[in-house]
């Protein structure tokens, strides 16, 4: 990891720190960058280039896995057009996950966007919950 730098799109955010191997951006105090460097452990599930999936630690369904993008940003709220691929990859991934766990007759992805719907952590990612019979509408 190098020296902490500032987005060039919004200096004012804290700092960022670049990966010299990946090129990618991590926030020090995040607690999902913090899963993705394995400085906090998780149980993985999936991972690729772009995206890390892991189980949730306080699963609502007997499959609760979080999909996250390598790359740091806080939540939907703060994504931009350059975000697109991103938020579709992490999706995406829901959906194999979904696949290979063949719970493909229903579930869920869920994005919690901001503390009024329930956003706790400040990195984006995509619930995938599915397993059990889903009500709707969401609490
Ligand atoms: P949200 O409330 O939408 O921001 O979702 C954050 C999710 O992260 C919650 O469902 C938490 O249970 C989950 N979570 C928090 N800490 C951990 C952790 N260390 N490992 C796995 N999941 C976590
Ligand atoms: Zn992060």
């Amino acid at each position: 990891m190098g020296q902490p730098l500032r987005c060039r799109v919004h200096p004012a955010d804290k700092p960022l720190r670049l990966c010299y191997r990946s090129g990618m951006t991590s926030d020090p105090n995040c607690l999902f960058c913090r899963i993705i460097r394995g400085e906090i452990p998780s149980k993985k599930i999936y991972e690729d280039e772009h995206v890390f999936a892991f189980d949730d630690i306080n699963a609502q369904a007997p499959t609760h896995v979080l999909v996250i993008p390598k790359r740091h940003f806080p939540g939907l709220k703060e994504a931009e057009r350059s975000d697109a691929e991103i938020i579709g990859r992490c999706h995406l991934a829901a959906a194999m996950i979904a696949r290979q766990r063949k719970i493909e007759n229903g579930y869920r992805t869920v994005v919690n966007v901001g503390p009024g719907a329930g956003q706790s952590v400040f990195h984006l990612h995509v619930h995938l919950l599915g397993g059990r019979q889903l009500s709707w509408p969401p609490g």
